[in-house]
């Protein structure tokens, strides 16, 4: 099974992307905000001659209001984010560099960071804003000190409060962004784990069943499901009390988990029933994969508060796409087996 940056499960990468649809809205409103904003001064700096400037900002806004459409379907959002800022920040290093436009261009200099951090994210927000806050900062500084001549106190004080607020804006944004995207990093994790084994819960399992057919489908490939509940679990519970279930369920988590393959995947369904999903397993191998891992439940050192408890699953095995297409009628197979395997005794594999 594959292990995330803290050695946890982890989630196929469309679990990441819960942020993408508010993304996707938040970088449109920013190409028709900004692109109004961009053709009210293409008109000034026309007016004033300043045609450089005014033909770039026409430009960049026309290709943001015809980008629109784009913007909500592209598999490319950071690409087309990316280009559109960068754009705009061109335009803001040029405006601040024309000393003939109006004398306050440079408060724009101040949403480079924001945009940037909430738009991209921490790694390309800094990587993008950081040069461009560093190049402009360093353009405009050089013009005060020009403009000043021989700079009074006041003078200094006055480029000191250009340099601070954006130096501030910079450290604030980048460590409010880390610590965001940590939190939802967090959040999704939990979202998708059964808290007591830290294994994958329903909800994810059923999302990367979905994902794994689709796959197979498209690489027309087999894999295998495998569908396990412990056998008469509820006397664990009756004679050891419930804290001992729950600390076999751990414990089971544990076992189930090791000696998996990377592409293997494991999850709790609920209860004290589990999955397994095996890529690329077709049928002799798929049983074998299930009684293996019978065997290895029956041999495992379950034990509570020192003292063992024998446990005992029964599995139901059904592979794709022979024993179903798509994700109910695969459960559905994999689930009749298990249950025909509890009516034969349990402690067995069922497959086709
Ligand atoms: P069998 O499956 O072999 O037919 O018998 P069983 O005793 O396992 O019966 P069943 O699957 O119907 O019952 C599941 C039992 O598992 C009921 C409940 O006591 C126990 N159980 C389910 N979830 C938990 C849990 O989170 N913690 C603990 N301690 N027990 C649980
Ligand atoms: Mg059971
Ligand atoms: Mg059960």
């Amino acid at each position: 099974m594959q292990r995330d940056y803290e050695g946890r499960h982890s989630l196929p990468e469309a679990e990441f992307n819960i942020a993408d649809a508010h993304r996707r809205r938040m970088i449109r409103l920013l190409f028709v905000l900004a692109s109004g904003i961009l053709f009210v001064y293409a008109s000034i700096n026309f007016i004033e001659e300043l045609y450089l400037l005014a033909v770039l900002q026409l430009i960049c806004g026309v290709a943001g209001l015809l980008s629109l459409s784009r913007l909500a379907r592209t598999r490319h959002l950071m690409v087309w984010t990316f280009g559109f800022l960068f754009a705009l920040y061109v335009i803001v290093f040029l405006a601040v560099l024309t000393v003939e436009g109006s004398d306050t261009n440079y408060v724009w200099i101040y949403i480079i960071p924001v945009l940037s951090y909430a738009m991209l994210g921490l790694r390309p927000g800094l990587l993008i804003s950081l040069p461009f806050m560093l190049i402009t900062m360093t353009v405009l500084v050089i013009q005060q000190l020009d403009l000043y001549g021989d700079p009074s106190l006041r003078e200094l004080s006055n480029l000191l409060n250009l340099v601070a607020s954006a130096v501030l804006m910079m450290v604030f944004m980048h460590f409010y962004e880390k610590g965001r995207a940590e939190t939802q990093r967090q959040l999704v994790y939990m979202a998708a784990t059964d808290a007591l084994t830290g294994l994958p819960n329903r909800g994810q399992f059923q999302t990367t069943l979905r994902s794994v057919i689709a796959d197979s489908k498209r690489r027309r490939a087999e894999f295998t499901l495998v569908v396990l509940d412990l056998d008469r679990f509820k006397q664990v519970n009756d004679t050891r009390g419930h804290d001992a279930g729950d600390e076999i369920l751990r414990q089971l988590g544990q076992c189930m988990s090791d000696g998996l393959r990377e592409s293997d995947f494991v999850a709790r369904l609920g209860g004290e029933e589990f999955a397994v999903i095996l890529r690329e397993a077709s049928m002799p191998v798929a049983a074998a994969l299930a009684e293996s891992i019978r065997e290895k439940i029956a041999n495992y050192p379950f034990s509570y508060e020192g003292l063992p408890i024998q446990v005992h699953a029964t599995l139901g095995v059904a592979v794709f796409p022979h024993d179903g297409e798509d994700a109910t009628a695969l459960y559905k197979a994999a689930d009749e087996r298990l249950y025909r395997g509890k009516h034969h005794g349990r402690n067995r594999v069922v497959s086709a």
